[in-house]
């Protein structure tokens, strides 16, 4: 494993020597798709392509979904002792880390994330492995206190078969925030990536098979959403789908879930959260620095993205001039660059999404401070500039609509209350921010946002031991934490009569 951060010609090198296999992973080994159709994966950095997908469909997905049942019904895994388990995904760990540099090149080449971040979005993979291994075999189960003439005994049970559909804003890292916990608690899991940024997973999958999960229990499809998440959806021989993407198509799967097999489902959808900041809120520096991180980082191709700054007047104009500054000081351009913070958003119809809405602020009448263009087009790549629009009022589409780019809306708020009231005056509940110094305005603003996760006086916080999910239609269930393998649990009851 390389410790050191290779230069810029290096990372190119590297990426130029990968082999980049778009194969589904299927029972334990690479395979095309039945029909023989492909998906062009092309790179953000310049719009070229750079392998082929398999195209799965109804069909692929009828053969891994019975591979996948074969597994789990022949038990190797699902009844395998939970510290076997843990042996398996902590050497997964080990081989994710191993490979770091390698499943970060793809990542950044395939998926335009900045080279520094892919790498530590894979170790967080890694790390994520390692975080459940070590939980599944000290969960312990549970005994009621009945009357004393019987035991009743609460144990958790793996679902079966889990289909996992992901976005391509975090490739390996949202995939692993669901195969983590649904594998160490014994299921056979199959992985739908998205278009996009499928070719870190594809790599994975076979990573997982050498660290030894067999074949059958991770599966890798590529294809469309349309066909292969589709298919997946409605299997009536699939237990629970755990989804990752936009509320749109999250709401697809509750429809194939009731028209199919009542399968269970959770949804990790959109956000557009408020980040608030009260006229007490100390060090206006720190928290422009934060306002710009919260709304720029991963281009803004992010869930949680704070893309509302809801500001109190009294500080509006100060705290605006800071932010602007500070997103200046984002260096947007090529991924391999380690010194790059803000890369390639993820392909042309997205660039000339977040594009359009700059122009839709334009016309609703916010006033645009900072951005709003795109960046080195000559490279081919899709570089938009951090935005900044101010006077944004929470009606407009630019405050309602998830952008899913690096565009901030800054919305001024008369006091706390009013700040509150437009923080929850969205259909989104993922994440929030409040800044202030007064303890107990923090704990009566966080308690009257409607949100899966509200920081404090900081933005993007995160840790492996905490849930991860939204409220309203951000969704339900969470990733992350204990409580994750709830999703990939069913409880069963036991009772045992002990009369004689
Ligand atoms: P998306 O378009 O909803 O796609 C997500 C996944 O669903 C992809 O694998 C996609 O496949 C598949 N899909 C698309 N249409 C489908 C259909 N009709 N039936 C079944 N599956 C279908 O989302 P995205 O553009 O990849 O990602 C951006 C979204 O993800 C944003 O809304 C973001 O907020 C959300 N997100 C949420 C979280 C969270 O934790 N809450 C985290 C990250 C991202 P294709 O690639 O073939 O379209
Ligand atoms: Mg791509």
């Amino acid at each position: 494993m390389s410790t050191t951060t290779p230069i810029i010609g290096d990372w190119r090198r590297h990426a130029e020597r990968l082999t980049l296999d778009g194969r589904a992973f299927i029972d334990g080994g690479y395979a095309d798709a039945l029909s023989g159709a492909t998906l062009e994966a092309r790179t953000p950095l310049t719009g070229e392509r750079i392998a082929d997908l398999a195209a799965c469909d109804e069909a692929d997905v009828d053969v891994a979904v019975a591979a996948a049942r074969r597994a789990f019904e022949h038990g190797a895994w699902s009844r395998a002792a939970p510290a076997e388990r843990k042996r398996v995904l902590l050497r997964l760990a080990e081989l994710v880390r191993d490979h770091r540099d390698e499943l970060a090149a793809t990542i950044t080449l395939d998926a335009g994330r900045p080279i520094t971040a892919a790498r530590g979005e894979v170790d967080g993979a890694a790390d994520t492995f390692q975080f459940y291994a070590e939980a599944i075999d000290k969960v312990l189960d549970e005994v009621a206190p009945t009357q004393p003439t019987a035991l009743a005994l609460v144990t958790r049970e793996p679902i079966g078969v889990v289909a996992a559909v992901v976005p391509w804003n975090f490739p390996i890292g949202m995939a692993t925030w669901k195969l983590a916990p649904a594998l160490a608690a014994g299921n056979s899991v199959i992985v739908k990536p998205a278009e996009q940024a499928s070719l870190v997973l594809t790599r994975l999958a076979a990573l997982m098979h050498e660290a030894g999960v067999p074949a059958g229990v991770q599966q890798v499809l590529p294809g469309r959403g349309e066909d292969a998440g589709q298919a997946l959806g409605r299997h009536h021989d699939v237990d629970a789908v755990a989804f990752t993407g936009s509320t749109e198509v999250g709401k697809l799967f509750l429809i194939y879930a009731g028209q199919s097999n009542m399968k269970s489902v959770s949804l990790e959808c959109g956000g557009k959260s408020p980040n608030i900041v009260l006229a007490d809120a100390g060090d206006l520096d720190r928290v422009a620095r934060f306002a710009a991180l919260g709304a720029f980082v991963n281009q803004g191709e992010m869930c949680s993205s704070g893309s509302r700054l809801v500001v109190e007047e009294a500080i509006r104009d100060e705290l605006v001039e800071r932010v602007v500054a500070h997103s200046a000081a984002w260096q947007v351009g090529d991924p391999f660059d380690p010194a790059t913070t803000s890369g390639a958003l993820i392909d042309e119809t997205q660039m000339d999404r977040v594009l359009d809405y700059v122009a839709v602020g334009r016309t609703a009448g916010a006033r645009l401070v900072a951005g709003g263009e795109r960046v080195a087009p000559e490279s081919g790549g899709y570089y938009v500039a951090p935005t900044v629009f101010d006077d944004v009022d929470n009606g407009m589409r630019i405050a309602q609509e998830e952008i899913f780019g690096p565009v901030l809306s800054v919305i001024p708020a008369r006091d706390a209350d009013d700040a509150v009231r437009i923080a929850n005056d969205t259909m989104y509940g993922l994440a929030a921010a409040v800044w202030t110094r007064d303890v107990t305005t923090a704990h009566r603003v966080s308690r009257a946002v409607r949100a899966g996760t509200v920081w404090v006086n900081t933005y993007n916080q995160a840790n492996l031991a905490v849930p991860f999910g939204g409220y309203k239609q951000s969704g339900f269930g969470r990733d992350k934490s204990l409580h994750a393998l709830e999703k990939y649990t069913q409880l069963k009851t036991t009772w045992l009569n002990l009369e004689v």
